[in-house]
């Protein structure tokens, strides 16, 4: 046993090199991942400083083993030092690497988020709804979007101000982000008009989805902060049209008119509704009024 880990101890100056060695692959996979800029010099800068290490190693190794002794103090001052500033420059870099990570991962959220409701953007929504359609025409599966609009809108910024109707656009975001289920998709589709996409879900679970969440809309007063002071409150409510993926919806286009229309129905029926379109033929559409 004990020759055993004395021939481990002694073989262990040849399983340094190879780990080096092998260190060089993915620093290098790294280097050409990164862009052009100062932390890739400063990859660059490591990565040469470890073959300079592989070559000391090797070179110590050998001389070592040819029985050479060449182990001095000079060459044990070296290698502290060259390892101290190794160690110090891998954890620099990792922590810039860290911060690049944080700082690109902000960059994606913001390029698909809209800054005004806080929720997806139109351009998230577009990428979505054709992966979730498409994904509904492949396998097969249900899917259903929600079309909602605000009523009477126009008279908050009338009221209240632009800056109000902003404030309540913000609000109303974060209810219904925080209504939704996580596999669902929430999305600014234009002006004060939202599209929420239920992956998995039929017309009817989307249907009673929506007229919870237009209760929950309807009982929520919406205050913006400056304004609770003065102890004015604003309460909305939203018309809202559901549509099903239907075997015979060829496109998205199909689908979001159809929601669309569903959600004028609801406006032209007295706002404050749902309704859903799940019937199969787009021409003679049958709204259902859930209500
Ligand atoms: P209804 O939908 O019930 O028919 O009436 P509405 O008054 O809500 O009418 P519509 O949906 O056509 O009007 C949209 C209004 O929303 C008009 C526009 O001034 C307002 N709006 C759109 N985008 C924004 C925004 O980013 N901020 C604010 N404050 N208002 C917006
Ligand atoms: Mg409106
Ligand atoms: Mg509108």
């Amino acid at each position: 046993m004990y020759e055993l880990l004395n021939a481990i101890v002694l073989n262990l100056d040849i399983a340094g090199i190879i780990l080096l060695l092998v260190t060089l692959v993915p620093i290098l996979k790294l280097k050409r991942e990164l862009p052009i800029g100062s932390v890739r010099k400063l990859w660059e800068i490591l990565s040469a400083m470890i073959i300079f290490f592989i070559g000391i190693y090797i070179y110590i190794t050998v001389q070592y083993r040819i029985g050479n002794v060449l182990i001095n103090r000079d060459i044990i001052c070296i290698l502290l030092f060259f390892g101290a500033l190794f160690v110090l420059m891998v954890s620099t870099l990792s922590l810039r690497t860290a911060l690049d990570i944080k700082r690109i991962y902000t960059l994606e959220i913001e390029n698909i988020t809209d800054p005004l409701m806080g929720i997806s953007n139109r351009r998230h929504l577009e990428r979505k709804l054709h992966e979730e359609f498409a994904k509904a025409v492949r396998y097969d599966l249900a899917f259903s979007i929600l079309m909602l609009d605000i009523d009477y809108f126009k008279n908050v910024n009338d009221t209240y101000g632009h800056d109000t109707g902003d404030m309540v656009l913000k609000n109303l975001g974060a209810i219904i982000k925080n209504f939704i289920r996580v596999s669902d998709i929430v999305a600014r589709y234009g002006g004060e008009e939202i599209m929420v996409l239920c992956p998995l879900t039929d017309g009817n679970h989307a249907a009673s989805l929506a007229e919870r969440l237009r209760q929950e809309i309807d009982k929520r007063v919406i205050v913006p902060a400056d304004m609770e002071k003065e102890g004015r409150e604003i309460r909305i409510t939203v018309s809202i049209g559901v549509a099903e993926y239907l075997p015979e919806i060829s496109t998205v286009e199909d689908l979001v008119k159809r929601a669309d229309r569903a959600m004028y129905r609801a406006k032209h029926e007295g706002r404050n509704r749902i309704f859903l379109c799940n019937n199969s033929t787009s021409d003679e559409m049958t709204t259902v009024n859930v209500l």
